[in-house]
């Protein structure tokens, strides 16, 4: 198996995965943290955690015979990001930050077809065979048979960490009945004393070091939360309309990584910066038509308004008040109850703000 091994590993690199290393298919080493992270009512309303949470214990819950876990990653890092240059030409008061994980195509497409690809390839080379592409979707802990597969460590911020891609790569995973030949897991850290993501989080959503609390993290709040977001956590979402990359932006590890050269995965559909009027005046029909085949289409058209409301109210201009008038009626409550947060807010800082010259303009 080890000749086999190596020529997956190489096909993995010409299909565009920059890291690929194998795991045993064992029990994941997380699954009991996983639990009482779950007991503790970390992960918020993301009750199907909760649903699949055994699931996690072995990834035989996904492949009966499984006996190798083939690990991959790939660098979405963005070659250029405006969410960082105000002198951007894009940049404005009137616009909001992406994270730039969602500013291209819908990555599990992408990676799909490349996993697919190569389990194809894999069933030409060793024809009885049988094996499944997981990516975000299947019950399997990833993060910790990346590290098992040699792929990288832990951050203090949660995110698995290479010293030459940092942390912006995504992870995909093919679960084989071949037994192959599996790869040193990643035993040393290299965070040494830093604590830089913990202090930047703007939510002060780590509990403490590898101690995520997703109800406080903005990339739960704006993607994952299907109600209000609660309001003492709205200002610290600051710029945020969908996800944040703030303990990422701040890791050392990121700062001289290289950029990614897949094509689909870089921010050129989205963008790392959008107009938050021209969201707040979405239809369903519009955002179907933008949104639909990238990752912001999860946050749904009705999450996606109530981030953008939000996001104007933390900015404070006034320019936006017509556009929030309009969302006071929106058919959401949702949309409509973030509105008024954002016109009060924007108010209040105004003092008592009726109508402003900006707002005749528009
Ligand atoms: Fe580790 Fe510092 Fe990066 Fe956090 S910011 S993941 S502590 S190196």
């Amino acid at each position: 198996m080890n000749a086999l091994t190596d020529r997956i590993k190489e096909r993995a690199h010409t299909l565009g995965f920059e890291l690929v290393g194998i795991a045993p298919a064992t029990d994941a080493d997380g699954f009991t943290h996983l639990q009482e992270w779950l007991q503790k009512g970390c992960a918020g309303e993301m009750d199907y955690l909760s649903r699949h949470a055994d699931a996690h214990r072995h990834p035989e819950s996904i492949l009966p015979d499984v006996k190798s876990v083939v690990m991959v990653g790939i660098n979405y890092k963005p070659t250029t990001d405006t969410r960082n240059s105000e002198l951007g030409t894009q940049y404005s008061e009137l616009t909001g930050h992406v994270s730039c994980y969602a500013g291209g195509l819908d990555y599990h497409d992408v990676i799909r077809d490349k996993l697919k690809a190569l389990l194809a390839w894999i069933q030409e080379e060793a024809p009885d065979s049988r094996g499944r592409a997981v990516i975000d979707t299947a019950p399997l802990l990833e993060r910790d048979f990346a590290r098992r597969a040699g792929l990288g460590w832990f951050g203090k911020n949660t995110m698995l960490i290479d010293k030459k891609l940092g942390s912006f790569f995504f992870l995909g995973a093919l679960v084989l009945d071949l037994a192959l030949k599996t790869d040193d897991p990643f035993e040393t850290s290299h965070c040494g004393t830093c604590t830089r993501c913990l202090d930047a989080c703007p939510t002060d959503a780590f509990v403490a070091a590898f101690q995520l609390d997703a109800r406080r993290c903005i990339s739960y709040l704006t993607i994952e939360l299907r109600s209000s977001i609660p309001e003492d956590l709205r200002s610290k979402m600051e710029n945020w309309i969908f996800g944040c990359d703030v303990c990422q932006d701040v890791c050392p590890w990121n700062r001289k990584s290289l950029a990614g050269s897949e094509p689909l995965l870089q921010a050129t559909v989205t963008g790392t910066q959008v107009d938050l009027l021209e969201i707040l005046r979405l239809s369903d029909e519009q955002f179907r038509a933008r949104f639909r085949h990238t990752p912001i289409w999860r946050a749904k058209r009705v999450g996606l308004l109530r981030n953008a409301a939000i996001v104007l109210g933390n900015r404070g201009d006034a320019r936006a008040l017509p556009v929030l008038r309009e969302a006071v009626t929106d058919a959401e409550p949702l949309i409509r109850e973030a509105a008024h947060w954002a016109i009060t807010r924007i108010e209040a800082r105004d003092g008592s703000v009726i109508q402003t010259d900006a707002d005749r303009c528009l």
